[in-house]
């Protein structure tokens, strides 16, 4: 099959190609065309120069003026330069250490610029535009990939044209006819031609929606198919839920009644010999952890194992140092296990469990390695579940036979969204706050208002109260990447303006070490102003810190906003949210004020599915918290319903997928959900 051909076996790739290639996880010529491009730019528009304004990125075919000139600044930098025009002007051009660009920009000749203009007045200039032959355009829309060092997106463009020489719509093809009929898909080989090298954007459009749909479809037939296999399967049935109440009794807070409506809904599926399979959604602070900690202490007092996943190591030492003395109180263990568990603790924590001397095991991804051995696993929990994909979720439940699943989620979500992304799960929702929690005070600011704001911070500071400020993550450039220049530069402006503050800096490209030691000395009092381009931890408990500063918040969705509010107001002190935005925009200004006039969560994430701003709901770094390459479960909603529809009745005539016509799809969810074992056989 066309798939498994090497890498290497095109022309373009040597040795040390194929090895940068592998780090993006691409190893076969499959691989290649299904890596996708990040995003597009459009040169398709040309401008003339007299249009062009400062900071636009545009197109502009122009005529070499005068012989360019070329100076060598210093050792490592030479410079070319050369004035260009077209009928409307003038424009200079710079290059830097591009020292061919001398032999191309030869008096009198047509090219065709593409870059960022930079305008003074009636000075226009463009610095190391992408500069090709005037032939050479096509009024093309060019693609953008996500990239590693060794490989530009131009060479990656040429290993796709060759891939796609070695396709064949017969044998690639990945949907059945019908299929494709059914919901009006184009052909694969159309899809690839055009998702990569798209004619314009009506075919860039279809192929995309091949794509997504396929990959959609895939999704929903394995999630309800692990839903039909899960149903099968008996539950260990648990014989004490007065453990519960028990438990409530030691708390110094009565439970709501939405934690205690999903108690009881966790206790029913137990009771009832099914397998819990069990999605619980709430607000930040809601209080999911003390439901968690219910059912995992209903497993412990029958004598089984319960695991409990967090995506951090900060995290997990949260809910450790919560549930350890619960469940101390009524005589059970707990334990926690993380990269950073020494290797003496490691084998002794390891030791205990197997002979069921733990009853609950707190962790990090940590948990789902290979030695770590349950007695009698009957529980597993994962937290801020769209950090895990399905399959580390499953690697999990594998250390137990048949555990019960419990999923917590702090991502609150429409249900209707949340039933087709979990189908395999039942949905649990806790949608009432704990009572005297106080509304985080939250303001629409603009840079006029920054030494005011200044000052209110140096006021916080001095009451000891602690400040977290986010920068945006600015779309990073192919080589460089300026959200981690804007932090710093951002920490520089603050430093000058509150010399007293103690501020650190923290950002995505950080080892998970080093950002749960940056995050534990502002939760110590360490550091008074944290300033971070990523967004901050999820779930982390900093009861003094009093003030959310986000700057540029047009850039950043409503869901996410409402969880960096959420990082704020954890104790009795007043907080304050402050969203900085400069932007006049009439609709990122009414987007603000939704956050201004609620903060119940499942309202505002309803609200950004409609008004679908840029770059929503999940910023950049969440949103992977499910494996899919190119959809986007959020915004192609609309067509996450139709795969939805589309798979349940596929299903409801061949549950098995067992149908000749239907052979293709069983291979395609299978190869998705490979490590769980073959839904589908
Ligand atoms: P999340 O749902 O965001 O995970 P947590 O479980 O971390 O929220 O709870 C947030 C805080 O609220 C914790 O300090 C917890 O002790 C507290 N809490 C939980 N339930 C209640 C309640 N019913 N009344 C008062 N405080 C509560
Ligand atoms: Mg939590």
């Amino acid at each position: 099959m066309f798939s498994n051909i090497p890498a290497e076996k095109l022309p373009q790739i040597s040795k040390s190609r194929a090895a940068y290639l592998k780090k993006l996880d691409i190893t076969t010529v499959n691989d290649i065309l299904n890596h996708f491009p990040r995003s597009y730019e459009d040169r398709g528009k040309l401008k003339s120069i007299i249009e062009l304004t400062d900071g636009e990125k545009a197109f502009v075919k122009a005529t070499v003026a005068s012989p360019c000139s070329v100076s060598r600044i210093r050792k490592n930098l030479t410079v070319v330069k050369a004035r260009v025009f077209d009928d409307s002007g003038f424009m200079t051009v710079t290059y830097f250490n591009q020292i061919y660009m001398a032999d191309i920009l030869t008096e009198g000749k047509e090219l065709n610029f593409y870059g960022k203009a930079v305008r003074k007045q009636r000075i226009v200039e463009m610095t190391n535009p992408v500069t090709e032959p005037e032939e050479k355009f096509t009024g093309k829309i060019v693609p953008i990939y996500p990239l590693t060092k060794g490989i530009t997106s131009k060479m990656f463009s040429g290993f796709v044209g060759s891939a796609l020489s070695y396709l064949d719509s017969r044998t690639c093809e990945t949907l059945p006819s019908y299929i494709k009929e059914k919901h009006k898909l184009c052909d694969i080989l159309f899809a690839y031609e055009n998702i990569h090298f798209p004619q314009n954007e009506t075919a860039l459009s279809i192929a995309k929606k091949r794509l997504v749909f396929e990959e959609l479809l895939f999704l929903q037939l394995g999630l309800l198919g692990l839903r039909n296999l899960n149903e099968k399967n008996n539950g260990i049935v648990f014989s004490n839920f007065k453990i519960a109440e028990k438990l409530a009794e030691e708390l110094p807070y009565e439970l709501t009644n939405a934690q205690k409506r999903v108690i009881r809904e966790i206790a029913i599926d137990i009771k009832s010999g099914k397998q819990l399979n069990r999605l619980v959604q709430g607000d930040v602070g809601s209080g999911k952890t003390i439901v968690a900690c219910a059912a995992l202490m209903m497993a412990a007092f029958d004598s089984y194992q319960g695991a409990l996943m967090a995506p951090t190591e900060i995290l997990a030492t949260q809910h450790y140092e919560s549930m350890s003395p619960l469940f101390s109180k009524f005589g059970f263990t707990c334990a926690l296990l993380t990269g950073s568990t020494t290797a003496k603790d490691k084998k002794q924590i390891l030791e205990k469990l197997k002979l069921g001397e733990i009853d609950l095991l707190i962790g990090t991804h940590a948990l789902i390695e290979k030695d770590v051995e349950f007695k009698n696993l009957a529980l597993c929990v994962t937290d801020e579940q769209h950090r895990f994909g399905v399959g580390q979720r499953n690697k999990l439940f594998d250390k137990g036979v048949n555990p019960h699943i419990l999923v917590m989620s702090a991502t609150p979500i429409p249900r209707t969204t949340a039933l087709l992304l979990y189908s395999d799960l039942e949905l649990s929702v806790i949608d009432e706050m704990p009572p005297g929690r106080q509304k985080v005070e939250t303001v629409i600011a603009n840079e006029k208002q920054r030494s005011k704001i200044n000052e209110f911070l140096k006021k916080e500071i001095k009451n000891k109260n602690r400040i977290y400020a986010v920068c945006p993550l600015i779309e990073e450039s192919e080589n460089s990447s300026p959200d981690l220049k804007s932090a710093v530069i951002y920490a520089e402006e603050l430093k000058k303006a509150i010399p007293e503050a103690r501020i650190a800096i923290l950002h995505g490209k950080m080892k998970p070490k080093e950002k749960d030691e940056i995050m534990m000395a502002f939760k110590n009092g360490e550091t008074d102003i944290l300033v971070s381009t990523t967004v901050i931890e999820v779930g982390v408990n900093v009861p003094e810190a009093t003030v959310m500063l986000i700057e540029n918040a047009e850039r950043f969705g409503l869901s996410q906003l409402h969880q960096l509010r959420g990082r704020v107001g954890r104790g009795n002190r007043k907080s304050y949210a402050i969203l900085m935005s400069s932007s006049n925009s009439k609709q990122a200004k009414e987007r603000l004020k939704i956050l201004k006039d609620t903060s119940d969560g499942f309202v505002i994430s309803e609200k950004d599915l409609e008004m679908r701003g840029p770059g929503d709901f999940f910023g950049k770094e969440q949103s992977g918290f499910t494996d899919t390459k190119i959809a986007n479960l959020i915004s192609d909603i609309r067509l996450l319903k139709e795969a939805n529809e589309g798979a349940k009745s596929i299903l409801k005539e061949d549950p098995r997928l067992s149908y000749e016509k239907n052979s293709l799809l069983k291979i395609n969810v299978n190869k998705m959900f490979a490590r769980d074992n073959h839904i589908f056989n």
